[in-house]
């Protein structure tokens, strides 16, 4: 598991904000900001961040769904932007999404069994005999009936509902499949079953996936390596145990103390961290997260933090605080007890 799949080169996105008689740009809003990222070859890469720092956007744009507004994203070898129409497209049948809402992203005028042929449909694969035997495999492969294929997405549970959606992402044999929040819109018993589902279509298809959620505990255990990210910033990139074990930058350091611990015998030490996240359209400057950060100084409001390799251990283990190393809430009295 070493060789490079997907890597993101300093990424940015942003979209701007028009107004004024001739609805010219008069501000951005800035999704993501000089992102650089780094996924294997079926390895499970967790990017996890509250609501709004950009995660769906970045996944979106390593899924082609959204332009890049600089940077590179090289997948397979590839850079993405230089591709002629034809080779996109057959690049892009390596690259899935599974969203977040699935009754959103399926159509809901369309029964099962054509919303799974369509990918085939799409890229002018197999006969109709063959189609439909590939739609009887996906099926029993998602757990699903094969008379599921003559419903209708309305007709099925939020559960059932994902289970179409990941058939249809793994419909074409990508090799990265850009998970997002793939299980927060379903009830907690189904999520460990998709959560399951998941995990083992990885180890029997050698699927990468980029696994993004807002809750820590949701990636914790499938994840390989794990990216926190803050206001449109990777502010660390570790293998997952390491992260868990010993996190460096504050606000992974207050995300993970978050963690619900399921022993009654352990008392829960929880830094909550205090402010609201500011606006995209109005980032800090420096350091984004010196707003909240309890450690800030003076060198954090002008300074950019770049991310920076720690190799604790000989492990992989990136941060992104000019302080890294020497800021930890243990120092710190815990604000709930
Ligand atoms: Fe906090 Fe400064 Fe580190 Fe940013 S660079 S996380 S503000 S200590």
């Amino acid at each position: 598991m070493s060789e490079s799949l997907l890597q993101v080169q300093n990424v940015e996105k942003y979209f701007p904000i028009r107004g004024g008689l001739l609805f010219r740009e008069v501000a951005r809003v800035s999704a993501v900001n000089d992102v650089s990222l780094e996924v294997k070859l079926g390895e499970t890469v967790g990017l996890v961040g509250e609501s709004g720092c950009g995660k769906s956007t970045l996944g979106r744009v390593i899924a082609g769904l959204y332009k890049a507004s600089s940077g590179k994203v090289i997948f397979n070898g590839h850079d993405m932007a230089n591709l002629s129409k034809a080779q996109l497209r057959e690049q892009s049948r390596n690259i899935q999404v599974i969203f977040q809402d699935p009754y959103e992203s399926l159509n809901p005028r369309h029964a099962v069994g054509y919303i799974l042929e369509e990918p085939f449909l799409i890229h002018r694969m197999g006969t109709s005999a063959e189609r439909r035997k590939w739609v009887d495999e996906l099926l029993d492969t998602v757990g699903l009936p094969a008379d599921a294929k003559s419903k209708y997405p309305h007709e099925f549970s939020g559960g059932q509902r994902q289970r179409i959606g990941i058939a249809r992402a793994i419909a074409l044999k990508p090799k990265l499949i850009v998970c997002d929040e793939p299980v927060s819109a379903l009830d907690v018993s189904i999520q460990s079953q998709i959560m399951n589902l998941l995990i083992d279509l990885q180890r029997d298809r050698g699927l990468a996936f980029l696994f993004i959620a807002h809750n820590l505990s949701v990636v914790k255990h499938c994840s390989d390596r794990i990216a926190i990210m803050y206001l449109g910033r990777i502010v660390e990139f570790a293998d997952a145990h390491h992260l868990h074990e010993r996190p460096l930058h504050p606000y992974s350091q207050a995300l993970i103390s978050a963690i619900p611990v399921p022993d009654p015998t352990i008392e829960p030490s929880r830094h909550i961290l205090e402010g609201e996240v500011p606006s995209p359209a109005n980032l800090p400057s420096g350091c984004h997260f010196h707003t909240r950060c309890p450690f800030a100084q003076e060198r954090c409001r002008t300074d950019v933090p770049p991310l920076r390799d720690m190799k604790l251990k000989g492990e992989f283990h990136q941060v992104a605080c000019h302080f890294a190393g020497e800021v930890s809430f243990a120092k710190l009295p815990s604000l709930i007890k």
